[in-house]
């Protein structure tokens, strides 16, 4: 089949317009008749710095981005900000308590090397007692970037605030109350040093619905209320998102945004200290604490204009050409014109699975399914049912559709590129199917 014939609905990596990949191909072979294709020009040249300046200023015209945020381009993938966040995280709680306390115990007259002994002593048994990391396990993905914090630093600071499967039989599906979940009390002030969430679980396509009441900051100040960082790989620019309320937000690329081979951090820059250095590390060490490989230290990344190492200018070329169709087609509505196509998307698959519930069943409960990751079952699951329907959509040019292998079923990724024709042509299919039953 061509282009043209396919719709797809995998989970990631994703479609792409394709208007962007037929540029993409002008530009691999000669980037703006400069007689040399994208990928093989330098990444510190001026043509790189150009594609950078403008994909970061794409992005903050979407989300609105506010200028005491930084946004870092990395090579880590998802899973690499799993580590990156805890890495400097960690640092960034360890400079600040360590300043409070050379201020605090400085009062008390000591000085030089006795008050050096005294600031660690301290630091020591606050890293004890206090260094939390609060998690909201709602899907695989929180699950695993949970399990990576507790593998970095030891899983006694590791709080896991929610673990989402207790109140729905051993799986995710369902977002508790708040009232249940058990976040690290604060008290005086100090509290987790994160709370960590992912706003829509690709596997399990549970989304958050909107941001949690009990995370707010009481004073909207950012120096008030936990520091909240959210994993938005799979519904980044697909509404609107009020950026300040986050201390970092990352997402790969490959599902919204553009191709494999970048991710995008956008971080407040309070949490970019000084680039970690001898003596930074040497205390981490001292306390038992895990020191950051160079790439994923962000203040290193935002010191070096997210050129530290090569980075592959393409892809960030592809995230801006797939950014700017967004600006030029919203104009002022900016990223709230896609979420009214996203949900209207959504909208209408769920309301065919939903009409015909004797042959589908969604998996996640009403209030938190995911408007990207739509996951059903067909006939409850039945293998032969599900292998059929399947067989029917691709002879139908709809590909993509086979649920994760965790957890099976089918799941249909309705992503930005996702177009409105390829949504109504996958609910006709369901009408289609589910009468056929
Ligand atoms: N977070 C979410 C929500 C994801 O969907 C994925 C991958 O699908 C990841 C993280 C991991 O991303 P990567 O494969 O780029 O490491």
């Amino acid at each position: 089949p061509s282009r043209g014939d396919v719709h797809y609905f995998g989970a990631g990596p994703a479609p792409l317009p394709t208007s962007v990949l037929e540029s993409a191909s002008k530009a691999l072979l000669n980037y703006k008749d400069k007689g040399i294709g994208l990928c093989e020009i330098s990444h510190r040249s001026a043509e790189a710095n150009e594609i950078l300046a403008r994909t970061r200023a794409c992005l903050s015209t979407l989300l609105d981005v506010p200028d005491n945020y930084e946004i870092l381009f990395l090579q880590s993938g998802g899973s690499g900000e799993f580590s990156a966040v805890v890495f400097n995280i960690v640092a960034n709680w360890v400079e600040r308590r360590r300043k409070v306390a050379e201020t605090e115990l400085a009062v008390s007259g000591t000085a030089g090397e006795q008050l050096e002994k005294n600031v660690f002593a301290r630091l020591k048994k606050e890293v004890d007692e206090e260094l939390k990391l609060d998690y909201l396990v709602t899907g695989s993905w929180s699950l695993k970037a949970s399990q990576e914090a507790a593998r970095l630093v030891g899983a006694k600071h590791i709080n896991v605030a929610l673990d989402a499967r207790r109140s729905n039989d051993g799986k995710f599906g369902k977002i508790p109350d708040e009232s249940e979940w058990t976040l690290t009390p604060t008290v005086a002030g100090r509290g987790p040093a994160l709370v960590y969430y992912c706003d829509n679980e690709t596997v399990d396509g549970v989304e958050f619905p909107h941001f949690p009441s009990c995370l707010e900051s009481p004073s909207g100040s950012e120096d008030d209320g936990p520091l909240v960082v959210a994993d938005m790989s799979s519904n980044f620019i697909s509404r609107r998102v009020d950026v300040r309320k986050f201390g970092v937000i990352f997402g790969g690329a490959q599902k919204n945004v553009g191709n494999t081979g970048i991710t995008i951090a956008v971080v407040r820059k309070s949490l970019l200290p000084p680039a970690s250095n001898m003596a930074s590390t040497s205390l981490l060490r001292q306390l038992g604490l895990p020191v950051a490989p160079v790439v994923l230290d962000w203040p290193t990344i935002a010191k070096n204009n997210s050129l530290y190492n090569t980075l592959p200018i393409f892809d960030v070329w592809i995230a801006g050409q797939v950014m700017e169709g967004l600006v030029q087609s919203y104009g002022v509505k900016k990223i709230s014109g896609q979420q009214e196509v996203s949900d209207r998307k959504a909208k209408l698959i769920y309301g065919v699975l939903d009409k015909y519930s004797q042959v589908y069943t969604v998996v996640p409960h009403e209030t938190v399914r995911s408007r990207m990751n739509i996951c059903f079952r067909v006939g409850g699951g039945a293998a032969e049912k599900e292998n059929a329907f399947l067989d029917g959509a691709e002879k139908r040019g709809l590909l993509g559709l086979k649920g994760h292998r965790s957890v099976g079923g089918i799941r249909a990724s309705n992503y930005n590129a996702v177009s409105t024709e390829g949504a109504e042509k996958l609910a006709r299919y369901l009408e289609d199917f589910a009468q056929g039953q």
